[in-house]
């Protein structure tokens, strides 16, 4: 999740501007967080409530019902933060009948910014399935949509199990991405441009983790190819963290958190990790 929340961070500065290279100031004062890592630390906080996960139709549902409440509050609570038009419009319409409003059929990436926590906390790929599509499905219910949550999942999933970066890699061309084994890192430097949908941008965020050496280095690969870089970054962030830094945290991460990231996304990261047992803050 922290790997998410550095790579919404920094991507923050070139979402709007890009600089289509790796040689950048990586600590710029001016980064913010953005829906990004809102929405992935509401569907932390959701999940840590109800940890240990009981997959029964009723528990899920709850989780559900718990979700959709924290998304339309996180959007009270962050209304400029950079949220998608659609779910913008979901979260005011919800407001304004005071009732949850059904799913929109989106398959906007915002699906796979957030989904993080779950690649931490499912023990096993159904359950990882079902998880990510219980998260998803509240607003991105369109099959591309829960297609680039569960991808990012499961890259996570593998991450943390100790698969390697081919062996992922193989896994999400043959059953989610077939465009990314056709991926060229200067070609995406130079053709790459915006898109905010999963499609579009998901198999390219895995690509730039595949390619990279640390989670520094995915980060920049992601602000080097442009487009939706904030999301692009907490992706590909995601998953470099998993790989790279599941029970460590590194120099790079140690920065941020000494600097750059606020207290409370610190301690709420912490709490996250302290909840579902990991190493990483030992
Ligand atoms: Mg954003």
């Amino acid at each position: 999740m922290l790997g998410a929340i550095i790579g919404d961070m920094v991507g923050s500065m070139y979402e709007f501007h890009p600089c289509k290279t790796k040689k950048f100031n990586i600590y710029d004062y001016r980064m913010r967080t953005t829906d990004d890592s809102y929405l992935t630390m509401a569907v932390a906080k959701v999940l840590m409530d109800n940890y240990p996960i009981n997959y029964t139709k009723e528990s899920l549902k709850k989780i559900q019902k718990e979700l959709a409440k924290e998304f339309v509050r996180t959007f009270r609570n962050n209304l400029n933060c950079g949220f998608g038009a659609k779910f913008y419009d979901w979260c005011l319409a919800s407001l304004d009948m005071c009732e949850i409003q059904p799913p929109y059929n989106s398959y906007g990436n915002g699906s796979a910014m957030r989904i993080s926590p779950v690649g931490w906390i499912a023990k096993t790929e159904k359950e990882l399935k079902t998880l990510s599509k219980t998260v998803t499905e509240i607003t991105h219910n369109h099959p591309e949509g829960i297609k680039g949550a569960e991808a990012i999942a499961l890259c996570i999933f593998m991450a943390l199990r100790g698969y390697t970066k081919d062996e992922i890699g193989e896994r999400m061309i043959k059953e989610y991405y077939p465009e990314i084994a056709g991926f060229c890192f200067e070609n995406l430097v130079k053709t790459y441009e915006f898109s905010e949908i999963c499609q579009k941008s998901v198999p390219q965020a895995i690509y730039c983790f595949l390619i990279s050496n640390s989670l520094e280095d995915a980060i920049r690969n992601c602000v080097a190819i442009g487009g939706d870089v904030d999301t692009i970054g907490a992706m590909a962030g995601s998953i470099a963290e998993a790989y790279y830094q599941s029970d460590s945290l590194c120099d790079f991460e140690d920065k941020f958190l000494y600097l750059i990231v606020d207290p409370e996304v610190e301690d709420f990261v912490k709490k996250f990790h302290q909840t579902i047992g990991t190493g990483k803050f030992k």
